[in-house]
């Protein structure tokens, strides 16, 4: 299998704080031998585990990028056992544009996995990810939140996985991570995700939705910037402090596909219930108006499960197929 063409300017071997670059050689009208630069920082310190933080898998999520932005300058060497790579905007084209997928080629970052070395920029990212960093690594977190389209009670998520004992290190970080809610999360198509490369590998996952519409706010990247300080810890490279408490979480899960509410007309969509509401099975949580038609009356969407919401369109305008809401379920 031919090399990855990525090369580092940092040492991953080396003890110390070392800011650097992942370089992926583009060629381009603009510039003809060019590369494209993905920030990358190592933070060493001696023997101990290696975690891998990511932020700006997807370009218009911002709690992961500026959260690790900050760790990536302020994290001492001498305050960890081990190793902390950081990532802050993995699908940096896309970061750099504020677009969801890569600018470039059109590649959704977190379908991309397992990567083709001989493939598109993004498709070379994700194989260099996956050749070079990911066995590098015992545990990974990758920060997203809703982007542009949608808006969530900030939580962080594992999945359920064939492996029982790797699930519950994936549940334990996700707890750990200590957001407002841990989240057992079904994805829609669980194929292509940073996630399941992971997992496959029998490394810990965690993941986020912290937020969402493109925008960041004090609360969110407090529970970002706290999430990662609660990781460093459960992972072993800092020490916890003495007298901690496990941080308090609302453990939900997905148990049946009528979780999710998807568009199934086009037109203006009113929400009738908040993130963070209680809904009765049956209940309305949103309807769609026609803009085109004043005189008929708008689509009502209805809760197919009871339980809280805690995932919702931010766009108004939507067409078909679009993701509405999230409806979660506490966990027995
Ligand atoms: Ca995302």
């Amino acid at each position: 299998m031919a090399t990855n063409p990525i090369t580092s300017t940092v040492d991953f071997e080396r003890d110390g704080n070392q800011h650097g670059w992942l370089e992926l050689p583009y060629s381009r009208d603009d510039s003809a031998w060019g590369a494209v630069m993905i920030p990358i920082a190592v933070v060493k310190n001696g023997r101990g585990p290696t975690a891998l933080l990511t932020g700006g898998n997807h370009g218009d999520e911002y709690e992961g990028p500026i959260a690790l932005l900050k760790l990536a300058r302020s994290l001492e060497p001498g305050a960890i056992s081990g190793r902390v790579i950081i990532i802050p905007a993995l699908n940096y084209p896309a970061v750099m544009a504020g677009t969801r997928v890569s600018p470039i080629d059109g590649v959704n970052m977190n379908r991309a996995f397992p990567g083709l070395r001989d493939g598109s920029v993004t498709q070379m990212i994700a194989d260099y990810l996956q050749r070079t960093i990911l066995p590098l690594s015992d545990a990974l977190v990758d920060i997203h939140s809703g982007g542009k389209t949608m808006m969530f009670s900030p939580f962080s998520a594992y999945h359920k996985l064939p492996d029982a004992a790797l699930q519950e290190r994936c549940r334990a970080g996700a707890a750990a991570f200590g957001a407002p809610i841990t989240l057992e999360l079904v994805e829609l198509d669980a194929a292509g995700m940073l996630d399941t490369a992971v997992e496959e590998l029998g490394k810990v996952f965690v993941g986020t939705e912290l937020g969402g519409g493109g925008t960041a706010t004090t609360e969110t990247v407090a529970i970002a910037e706290r999430g990662i300080q609660n990781m460093l810890a459960h992972f072993g490279l800092t020490e916890r402090t003495a007298g901690a408490t496990a941080p308090d979480t609302r453990p939900l899960h997905m148990p049946e596909p009528g979780c999710f509410l998807i568009a199934e007309h086009g037109g203006l969509y009113e929400p009738l219930a908040d993130l963070g509401t209680t809904v009765a099975s049956g209940q309305a949580v949103g309807q769609i108006h026609h803009p085109d038609e004043p005189s008929r009356e708008p689509v009502a969407y209805h809760a197919k499960t009871a339980g809280l919401v805690i995932g919702r369109s931010h766009k108004v305008l939507v067409v078909p197929g679009d993701f509405l809401g999230l409806i979660a379920h506490d966990m027995p």
